[in-house]
């Protein structure tokens, strides 16, 4: 008997919701909140529809503690998921402390007025949850959350030591639009016009926004496709835990003409998240630009192909130098059939009810802040399996 109470109606709660839905014996209830109740209404409907899963829905505003304390208060969960905006961590997490429940997210906090994309801010209250009882668990979408796990499973099955680490994140569908992004798009653009950063011997070596290229052959047909070095949050935790590793970087595949459109925006200022006045009022031009583009839900039903992400891993054992890839292959148009959303939102959605399922069967627990690595692999890994998500690993 487990009660879950998600934040967040966007693409990733709406998947996340479908899914806790077909795992009734262990969400036995699910709630779900979001600034926009008839968002909430519109995915209960569709659990409804799909699996006969009753889902209650509420309006909160998560930047305010207190009214998450009072919704908190009123539902009674065994576990809060976090699937609104990275800015909402923070107040998420001050709510659970002050309630007493345990936490779950999926991307780490940001600031609104800087795209920093640090934990030391989450990793603050790792006392406080401690002291409580509590447990945070951090970054349980795809990457971060399964490529995490991907390293510990190589780790506990497959080396001694993991010297080389590359994530490789591919999105080789196509969704037809002129320029559109799979998910939140100011988050998304925050993310992708930063500095890169990588792991190498030590220290964070810093790169010009998308200067770093490759071009890796892909599995299973998806064939060679350019990726370009990023940082991504994933790499702060892994270098901490994962033993042996001298280089660690993170790789997405961008399209040219994505490319071309973004560098056009990036030229104008449309990506700036300084504020300028316009008509009296102060507007991130990064905010308008969203409110222009497709909403990520809406390219569901158009986005066709696959995405491959994983993690090529390069290390010892018993001596022996070995390079060993782990990944998964996930299907936009297999995902929209099933839960309504493409494979972007369906990769973060399903990792998210799994980290909640380790969380409520007590197969993962603890007092503080965690990362995914941090735990045992295992029930995870058979869980992604069992719930959208099979693995394949190969030596290479
Ligand atoms: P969306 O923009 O589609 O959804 C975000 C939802 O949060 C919306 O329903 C929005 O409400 C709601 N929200 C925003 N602010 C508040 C607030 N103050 N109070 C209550 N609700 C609020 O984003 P996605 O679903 O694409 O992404 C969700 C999260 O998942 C993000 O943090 C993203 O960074 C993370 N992510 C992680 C990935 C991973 O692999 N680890 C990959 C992809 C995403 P409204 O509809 O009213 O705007």
């Amino acid at each position: 008997m487990s009660k879950v109470l998600i934040i967040g109606a966007g693409g990733v709660g709406s998947v996340a919701v479908h899914k806790c839905a077909q795992v009734p014996e262990v969400f036995t209830e699910i709630h779900l909140a979001s600034r926009t109740k008839s968002k909430c209404d519109a995915i209960a409907a569709s659990v409804l529809e799909r699996t006969g899963v009753t889902v209650p829905t509420y309006a909160v505003d998560a930047d305010n503690v207190a009214e998450t304390v009072a919704l908190i208060n009123k539902v009674k969960p065994d576990l809060l998921v976090n699937l609104a905006l990275p800015y909402q961590d923070l107040p998420l997490m001050d709510a659970c402390l002050e309630t007493g429940v345990n936490y779950l997210d999926t991307a780490n906090y940001e600031p609104p007025d800087e795209a920093k994309f640090e934990y030391k801010w989450q990793w603050a209250y790792r006392e406080r949850f401690e002291q409580a009882g509590l447990m945070a668990l951090l970054g349980s979408g795809f990457d971060p959350g399964v490529t995490n796990v991907f390293a510990a499973h190589a780790m506990k099955h497959h080396f001694d030591e993991i010297h080389v680490l590359d994530i490789i994140d591919c999105n080789a569908g196509d969704h037809g639009q002129a320029f559109a992004t799979n998910f939140n798009p100011e988050i998304n653009i925050r993310e992708i016009t930063q500095r890169g950063r990588y792991w190498e011997r030590g220290e964070w070596v810093e790169t010009d926004p998308l200067s770093w290229s490759m071009s890796y052959d892909f599995p299973e047909g998806i064939g060679p496709k350019k990726c370009y070095l990023m940082y991504h949050e994933e790499l702060e935790s892994l270098v901490m835990h994962i033993k042996g590793l001298k280089r660690a970087r993170f790789w997405m595949t961008f399209g040219d003409q994505y490319l071309t459109h973004l560098r056009v925006l990036e030229g104008i200022g449309m990506t700036s998240i300084e504020p300028v006045d316009f008509g009296g009022q102060k507007i991130q031009p990064l905010q308008f630009l969203k409110a222009v583009l497709p909403e990520p839900g809406s390219l569901g039903p158009l986005t066709k192909g696959r995405t491959c992400i994983g993690n090529v891993m390069k290390g010892v054992k018993d001596g022996r130098e070995k390079t060993l890839y782990v990944y998964n292959i996930c299907s936009h148009e297999a995902a929209y059939e099933e839960v309504g959303s493409q494979a972007i939102s369906y990769t973060t959605g399903v990792p998210a009810m799994i980290g909640a399922m380790m969380m409520l069967t007590g197969k993962w627990a603890g007092k503080g802040v965690f990362h995914m690595e941090q735990f045992d692999p295992d029930p995870f890994m058979a869980a992604l399996n069992k719930h959208g998500l099979p693995w394949t690993e190969v030596e290479l």
